[in-house]
């Protein structure tokens, strides 16, 4: 039959971070269907529409084949056309613009953006070549929007970065409270999960907190609306309330926390002249944190009493009471999920914190349906953007550059010359896009993303600095976006299964997959365009004299044979791979280069709580969970015989050298911005079922795009008939940033309450975010796109 004649082949799907395994199919050189993967725990043969339709992502007409140059009359002009050229011809003008750069303003003028959506090897490739190639940490990931906060929250809490829990919680709590996620939509595999446990267990109940209603409230048994950034001040009445109904774990809370106080930043990410920053900074106390007991914490947290919570929060005080007594009833198995509302929050690592107090005041925590958990956006926000440290910041296996230890860590298992790679951590996203425009930062490499759809406040922020005069941009994409219309030169990537790839999901799954097609034209991976181009450059073009002269060995080498190469052709050789696969990059190369980094990086994780299984073992099983130990996965971390690094307690949280998580004593702090005279909305953005991220791939699938063409601006009936508006006008967003058209809908899945809009981000057609705010929380540097002011007015 047809159906025989497929050949179909495991692989993760290639959007969201819950890392569904899908089945795909080949025939005669194209993929031609995908089904969930009936072997792959996390979905058990289910998919999302998303993953539905994933094998059309990659045909959409308008395929990039070939690099292009804005040209004119045969030379780079930067308001030319694009025009086709070699890629022998777009790697040297890339590496013109290097070379001059570096020679002129050192190696701070170069910059790279990236995402969690590098596969394992891409990501730990990037990394090494800005950080140890050109000796500059300005390379970020997307995630630094979606999850940065996150990471901070672990860090400050438990010195390690990760969910404790796994998906196996959702067949095992008794209680679900989602503090802004919107689960039904933006991981709908989980949410099956969810809901199956909820309809087939009785007892089982479900909170759904959030700024506006969506369609996870449909399973919502105490559905809570609040007012933009008073979750900070929910969550601390809920401590109070635990504190002053005799419900903390004492055993837990004595031998497995140590309490701390005290604020560590100030402000709110915006430019020091931004009068908003200003305002914060004179508002703001600031303070490192500093030891702290019980009995301070509970005086500081005292003041959050229900009538507090409510009047900050304008949630009901019979709901507030029936959440606080979820958490603090001994015998509920309470699992918390979060994403964007928690993350992408001007103290969003504060409010990851102050989720972790309360799991940690009644020791509710890693173990079974006991989950504090932070769900991701993008398919290996974990596995790469995190794990191989591409942050400005970061480094392999949750080290920093700022560390000494780490970095002489990292320069030996890199096989590179101590000295190299900087202390100072580099230009986060949102700075990334301020130097561009003041000049600052001058050639910039972006792959993976859609930056000018995604970044904040891009009509002032984003855009000028692609297109100041002195910046030279490549931009890699299978498909022309927004992002690839504001760049210089534009690199055509194979994408997905056009390549062999790794991606790890929210739960620390690690899962691979083999190139199956070819991909279009002249494109190729990010992996050959990165390592292709570290051919270009010797070590004395980029790295300092002095370090050189301190070890000739290195001089005259290319940062291909010192980063790539370096040892690797005898280690992984071709043989290597498995039959009856390509894998162009490794054919293109002389090794098996993505065993070969793969191994490299692992090193860093091996015997310190990261470890992964060797190579092989993922292109055999349908994902692992790190830390994997003698070929056995982990559950939940940090208890002991669960964990096999929990060793000195009952709980051990080994990411703190005492083994105690920290509860932290945090405040309520107001947002950068609220609605006033001028401006009398809160504006939230987020995504729909249908598309994902900046729409470029779901967008040219024709299923797809027929069901949600485009964005609208979900607004209260109220709000609307306020303004003069009926469902369906067209309207004008604005901030005082800037402004965007788009329609009005006062029916469907997102019902704000009055006060608020929601509008989605994925239409290229309708750029929200020329509307939205820069401001970051100060610690993770991750933008809050959940509340700005904005009016909406008849178009
Ligand atoms: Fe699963 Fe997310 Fe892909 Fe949907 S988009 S199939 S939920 S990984």
């Amino acid at each position: 039959s047809e159906f025989t004649k497929l050949e179909w082949n495991k692989a993760p799907c290639r959007f969201c971070g819950t890392g569904c395994s899908v089945m795909v199919a080949r025939k005669e050189g194209r993929i031609v269907a995908t089904q969930g993967d009936p072997d792959c725990e996390v979905n058990r043969g289910l998919t999302c529409i998303k993953g539905y339709f994933l094998s059309k992502i990659m045909y959409g007409e308008d395929r990039l084949k070939t690099p292009m140059l804005r040209m004119t009359n045969g030379k780079f002009d930067k308001n030319g056309d694009f025009t086709p050229i070699s890629w022998d011809k777009a790697f040297d003008i890339m590496a013109e613009k290097w070379k001059a750069t570096i020679k002129k303003k050192g190696p701070t003028a170069i910059g790279m953006f990236g995402s969690g959506q590098w596969t394992v090897w891409e990501g730990y490739a990037a990394s090494k070549l800005m950080k140890a190639g050109f000796g500059s940490n300005n390379i970020d990931p997307n995630a630094r929007h979606c999850m940065a906060s996150a990471v901070g929250g672990f860090m400050r809490t438990f010195g390690i970065d990760e969910p404790m829990g796994c998906y196996n919680d959702m067949e095992e709590a008794d209680k679900f409270v989602l503090w802004g996620s919107n689960m039904a939509e933006m991981h709908p595999i989980l949410w099956t999960r969810v809901t199956d446990r909820r309809l087939s267990a009785p007892h089982v109940r479900v909170a759904v907190l959030s700024t506006y209603r969506h369609r996870s409230f449909d399973l919502a048994d105490l559905p809570i609306i609040f007012t933009p950034q008073a979750d900070l001040a929910v969550l601390n009445y809920i401590a109070n309330y635990i504190i002053q109904n005799n419900a903390v774990n004492w055993d837990f809370v004595k031998k497995h926390v140590n309490f701390r106080k005290g604020m560590t930043d100030i402000g709110y990410g915006l430019r020091p002249t931004h009068p908003l920053q200003q305002q914060a900074q004179n508002a703001d106390k600031a303070g490192a944190s500093s030891p702290s007991s019980f009995e301070e914490f509970k005086k500081f947290v005292a003041e959050y009493d229900i009538d507090k919570a409510h009047e900050i929060s304008a949630v009901p005080k019979h709901k507030l009471l029936e959440l606080a007594k979820w958490y603090a009833d001994p015998e509920t198995r309470i699992t918390s999920f979060w994403t964007m509302g928690a993350n992408q929050h001007t103290r969003g690592v504060w409010c990851n914190n102050l989720l972790y107090n309360i799991h940690l005041l009644t020791g509710k925590i890693a173990t079974p349906g006991c989950s504090p958990f932070s769900l991701t956006g993008q398919p290996s926000a974990c596995g790469t953007a995190r794990e191989v440290g591409t942050f400005s910041h970061r480094l392999p296996a949750d080290m920093v550059v700022a560390n000494p230890k780490h970095r002489a860590i990292t320069e030996k298992i890199w096989k590179i010359p101590s000295g190299i790679i900087p202390p100072k951590p580099g230009y986060h996203a949102v700075l990334q896009n301020r130097k561009l425009k003041d000049g600052e930062l001058n050639c910039y490499w972006v792959q993976v993303n859609n930056n000018m759809q995604a970044a904040p406040n891009m009509n002032e922020e984003g855009l000028p600095g692609y297109r100041n005069p002195e910046n030279f941009i490549v931009v890699s994409d299978p498909y022309p976006t927004v992002t690839t219309q504001a760049a210089d030169l534009v690199l055509p990537t194979a994408m997905w299964v056009e390549k062999e790839g790794a991606y790890g999901n929210a739960e620390r799954r690690t899962q691979f997959w083999y190139q199956m097609v070819q991909a279009p034209g002249e494109s190729k991976s990010d992996l050959w365009q990165l390592v292709e181009f570290s051919k270009r450059f010797i070590t004395d073009e980029v790295w300092p004299k002095e370090v050189l002269d301190a070890n000739p060995s290195y001089k005259g080498k290319t940062l291909f044979d010192v980063l790539y190469k370096n040892g690797q052709v005898d280690k992984f050789p071709l043989s290597d791979r498995a039959e009856g696969y390509d894998n162009q990059e490794s054919e293109a190369f002389g090794f098996y280069i993505q065993k070969g980094l793969f191994e490299e990086y692992a090193t860093f994780g091996r015997g310190h709580g990261h470890d992964l299984a060797p190579f092989d073992d993922y292109h055999e099983a349908h994902g692992l969970r790190w830390p994997v130990v003698d070929g056995k996965e982990t559950l939940w971390r940090f208890k002991k015989g669960s964990d096999p690094y929990a060793k000195r307690a009952e709980w051990d949280f080994y990411g703190k050298p005492d083994g105690k998580a920290i509860i932290f004593a945090l405040p309520y702090e107001p947002p950068a911005e609220s609605p006033d005279a001028d401006y009398d909305l809160w504006l939230c953005t987020g995504r729909v079922l249908e598309h994902w991220h900046s729409g470029s791939m779901t967008q040219r699938v024709p299923e797809l795009y027929k069901a949600f063409p485009n964005a609208v601006c979900y607004m209260h009936p109220v709000d609307a008939k306020k303004r003069g508006l009926r469902r369906g006008d067209e309207v004008i967003v604005q901030s005082r940033r800037g402004e965007t058209k788009t329609r009005v809908e006062t029916r469907g899945r997102n019902k704000p309450p009055e006060g608020l809009v929601y509008v989605p981000w994925f239409d290229a057609s309708q750029l929200i975010n020329k509307v939205t705010l820069d401001a970051t929380d100060p610690i993770s540097k991750q933008t809050d796109f959940k509340k700005c002011a904005v009016k909406v007015i008849k178009a």
